[in-house]
């Protein structure tokens, strides 16, 4: 069945672009864009080529360097002139620092190019929906690049980068294989609509890989569970002792400070967690078909919806998922859905 679309001045009556609050985001906390080659400036020509690499056909060069992982490929764009010519001549690396700069420079900065190739950012950057609920997803989470709406980064455990400690105490994994894992380093600044100062740059963990290694390392989730149980209760059972060790000793000025083991979960804020505000950054849709870009926009009629879903001021949409909406929960009279 065709959809019936609104008409533009019906959607600029029923809609509005972004909320008045601030997310303070990754891109909140980016440096400023100064000089950037390739920006309008007049590069000279290279003198110098790719060796044996320009004996490939470009299109072929291009497909293979826009499946290098994007470390590799910032490396690869410092050889010489020629070879920043290849790269920015690749037209998916085009239209992501054309459409989506601040993913490439936050992606960069946070230092998780090595798992992440331009290839990936684009099919991304084409793809409207958020990976995990379906809706207009207007950010990517680029701890391992995926797109996301507000509500699943800011409320899903998946989303929830964790600190190296932690992720060693929640599922029961070591170092060693905390190595293999996608991981960042924050850059420090103000994160999350409550503005938190973040002083320290944190080395974080993806949730969700340290969660699949785990279950990996145990055989199961259960076997996860137990082992991660079992080390708690051991280190509560060492903190009893030693605790019970120093009241015996009768305490004086050489008392050791004892620090009871940390074994439950740490406080989530939720969208008032910084943490899951380090690796987001807002990602717009590029219809590969019109070649237009779109932000996504909010609903009128959920606007004083703070509660839960599926009326919530938060959730984005595209003028094929508004006029769904709309179908669903009624039209708008008064700033309210009314089902007729
Ligand atoms: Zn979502
Ligand atoms: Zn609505």
């Amino acid at each position: 069945m065709e959809e019936e679309l609104l008409s533009k001045s019906q959607l600029e009556d029923l809609t509005y672009p972004c909320p008045r609050l601030r997310d303070f985001i990754l891109d909140d906390n980016l440096p400023a864009l100064g000089f950037s080659p390739g920006n309008g400036h007049i590069r000279k020509l290279p003198n110098v080529d790719l060796g044996a690499l320009d004996v490939l056909p470009l299109e072929l060069l291009q497909g293979l360097l826009s499946q290098l992982n994007l470390y590799t490929l910032t490396g690869f764009r410092r050889v010489n002139r020629r070879a920043i010519e290849v790269v920015e001549s690749i037209p998916q690396y085009k239209a992501v620092t054309t459409h989506a700069r601040n993913a490439l420079r936050g992606i960069l900065s946070i230092e998780t190019g090595q798992w992440i190739s331009c290839e990936t950012v684009y099919e991304k950057l084409c793809t409207a929906e958020c990976e995990q609920c379906g809706d207009f997803g207007g950010y990517l989470y680029i701890l391992t690049c995926k797109r996301v709406c507000f509500l699943c980064f800011s409320e899903s455990k998946r989303y929830l980068p964790l600190r190296r400690s932690h992720a060693i105490r929640k599922f029961g994994v070591d170092r060693q294989i905390l190595n293999t894992l996608p991981c960042m380093r924050s850059i420090p600044g103000t994160y999350s609509p409550n503005e938190k100062k973040c002083h320290e740059r944190l080395t974080l963990v993806d949730s969700e890989s340290a969660y699949r290694a785990g279950i990996t390392l145990h055989g199961s989730f259960s076997a996860m569970e137990q082992y991660v149980l079992n080390i708690s209760a051991q280190k509560l059972q060492e903190f009893n002792r030693r605790t019970s060790q120093v009241i015996a000793e009768g305490s004086g000025p050489t008392t050791r400070r004892l620090h009871r083991p940390r074994t439950e979960d740490l406080f989530d804020g939720r969208s008032g967690n910084p943490i899951r505000f380090m690796a987001i950054v807002r990602f717009p849709w590029l219809n590969r078909v019109s070649q237009e870009l779109e932000w996504g926009f909010h609903c009128i009629g959920c606007q004083k919806s703070h509660c839960s879903r599926p009326l919530h001021y938060r959730r984005k949409f595209t003028v094929v998922s508004f006029s769904e909406h709309l179908r669903q929960y009624g039209n708008i009279r008064n700033g309210k859905h009314h089902q007729e």
